[in-house]
């Protein structure tokens, strides 16, 4: 479970008017297994939200827990998904993936197996012996995506995971998502700009003010989610 409690980001203005302040008193909870959604406006702080519990960047103060545990400044102890698809170039599709699952703690073997499982059901079998600037945006998207799902980590961060996506494959990542969720059953922190998709996927939804921003409301999804075997289906669908 995650932990956020009065949390204060400022940087430093470079045009020299005093500090930029971008967060303001971001206080909420996301308990075990809980699917959490995050909207508010571009430029409002949800990117810097995620690196401040990612650990990339420091709180100008306040706390961050993660199963009662500080982790203000730590990295690697969350699975993240940043916005921009960032492959290693000089590693194959598999091979990123891969990497990422052995520094979590799997096998090698097991490692290799799991992603080429999982670049098959995606569609992207084909790619896993390619080097990431072969592939279009979306295809990279999607490989970065099974890099943070399979990570064994509780808590599993995504910043707009299925923004540069045609509907299609979106409507397909949505499926694989829950159904990725449904098995291992982390908590997420989604970051999405689609209210539908927000309703659609998480228990509840956190709403975040233009800068600087706070969190202005807290939206319980009342109605209960899909499974993902019947959230989309079309058996035509081949990636
Ligand atoms: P979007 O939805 O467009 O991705 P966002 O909500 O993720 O936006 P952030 O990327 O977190 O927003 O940016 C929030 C504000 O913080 C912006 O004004 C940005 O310029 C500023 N900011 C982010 N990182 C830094 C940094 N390292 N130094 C200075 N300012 C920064």
């Amino acid at each position: 479970a995650l932990e956020v409690n009065g949390l204060h980001k400022s940087f430093a203005d470079t045009r020299s008017r005093g500090p930029q302040q971008v967060l303001v008193d971001v206080s909420f909870h996301i308990a075990e297994g809980e699917f959490v959604s995050l909207i508010g406006p571009s430029g409002s702080g949800k990117t810097t939200l995620f690196h401040l519990i990612g650990g990339l960047e420091l709180p100008t103060s306040g706390d961050i827990r993660i199963d009662g545990r500080s982790t203000i400044g730590e990295q690697g102890h969350i699975a993240y998904m940043p916005q921009q698809a960032s492959l290693m170039p000089w590693l194959t599709v598999s091979a990123n993936i891969e990497l990422a699952l052995t520094i979590s703690g799997l096998e090698k073997r097991h490692a290799r197996q799991l992603a080429i499982e999982w670049l098959n059901r995606i569609g992207l079998g084909g790619t896993a012996n390619q080097f990431p600037h072969l592939l279009s945006g979306g295809m990279q998207q999607r490989v970065s995506f099974l890099r943070a799902l399979l990570s064994p980590k509780p808590l599993m961060c995504l910043d707009e995971p299925f923004g540069a996506l045609d509907a299609l494959t979106r409507m397909h990542m949505q499926t694989w998502l829950l159904s990725l969720w449904e098995e291992a059953k982390r908590s997420v922190l989604f970051v999405t700009h689609s209210i539908e998709e927000a309703l659609l996927l998480s228990d509840r939804i956190l709403v975040l003010s233009s800068a600087p921003a706070t969190i202005v409301r807290e939206i319980e999804v009342a109605f209960p989610r899909p499974r993902s075997e019947a959230l989309w289906s079309d058996p035509a669908f081949v990636g």
